[in-house]
């Protein structure tokens, strides 16, 4: 059976670090600083903005709430975010997405200063992490690479397989394993016989959305698989994309869902709050 890759104890730990980092910034006179924007009332995203009040509170970081009417109009919206760029008790600025569909997303993430992008959405950050040399890394695969560091499971040269190219996740999670000298093969909804990839994985990530695309007859004995998905079942429960009961027997390593990436993204948002204060005070 799979070793259970115990996402919440390595976030802790990494919050832990970063709570020790806060207080000594505290102690040169740096407060760090998040500013989290949340546009109108969807639940998901409104149970993601408190936990990330939360994790500021526990790390002594202060947070500032924009909570927005669904009314919000892009012109506001960016007017907001024009004067966080210019606060310079504000290290970090944080909108959750998904944004209203009359407010252009694209629009919205260019605005935010790149040396306050904690999320590491801007094209200059993106652009960074293509090429190796980054301040900020996107939370959610720079919490896989974390775990698969703690649990010393090397991805040199292994066979690492992407389902998911999306830009938040699969495209930048593909970009860091590649940095790591894995091989890296990235799957989407037109690859043809996911299957036949899945199946070559040393570690296979799946960060689709979809409960149960991957089944225990897809995954590789003793392969490592990370389940980034979040999905909501209609008994309110929630699941990954893999089918964990089954996957975990054949597994070496395995995340379950809750407690495994989930609670890593945010361990990382704080990380990288705390680095961009840590940069405010070496300006
Ligand atoms: P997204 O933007 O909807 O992207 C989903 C990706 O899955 C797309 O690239 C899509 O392909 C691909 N896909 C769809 N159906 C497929 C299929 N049948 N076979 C193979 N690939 C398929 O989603 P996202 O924002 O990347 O998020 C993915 C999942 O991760 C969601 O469940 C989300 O809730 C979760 N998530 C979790 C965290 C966390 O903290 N753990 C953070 C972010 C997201 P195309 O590109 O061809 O459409």
């Amino acid at each position: 059976m799979a070793v259970i890759i115990d996402g919440k104890a390595l976030s802790a730990k990494l919050k832990n670090q970063m709570k020790e980092k806060v207080e000594f910034l505290k102690t040169t006179g740096i407060n760090p600083c998040l500013a989290v924007i949340i546009v109108g009332e969807n639940p998901a995203s409104k149970v993601y903005v408190n936990n990330k009040k939360k994790s500021c509170a526990e790390l002594g970081i202060e947070s500032l709430e924009y909570a927005l009417p669904e009314e919000t109009t892009e012109e506001e919206l960016l007017k907001i975010i024009d004067e966080l760029n210019k606060n310079e008790n504000v290290d970090g600025i944080l909108c959750q997405l998904p944004l209203p569909s009359h407010i252009c997303e694209k629009n919205v993430i260019n605005s935010i200063s790149p040396e306050k992008d904690v999320d590491a959405f801007h094209p200059e950050n993106v652009g960074h992490i293509m090429i190796g040399d980054y301040t900020f890394l996107p939370c959610t695969p720079a919490g896989v690479m974390e775990m698969l560091k703690e649990y010393e499971i090397d991805v040199a040269g292994k066979n690492c397989v992407v389902v998911g190219r999306s830009n938040i996740v699969g495209k930048p999670m593909t970009m860091l394993l590649l940095k790591e000298n894995a091989t890296v093969t990235v799957c989407h909804s037109r690859t043809k016989d996911l299957a036949s990839f899945t199946r070559q994985a040393d570690i296979l990530v799946s960060a689709v959305g979809k409960p149960g695309l991957i089944t225990e007859d897809m995954v590789k004995e003793n392969a490592v698989v990370i389940d980034v998905a979040i999905n909501r079942l209609e008994n309110g429960k929630l699941c990954g994309d893999v089918d964990f009961e089954k996957v975990k027997e054949k597994a070496s390593f395995i995340t379950p869902v809750p407690g495994g990436v989930g609670p890593m993204t945010i361990a990382v948002l704080m990380k990288n709050t705390v680095t961009a204060a840590e940069c405010r005070k070496n300006k």
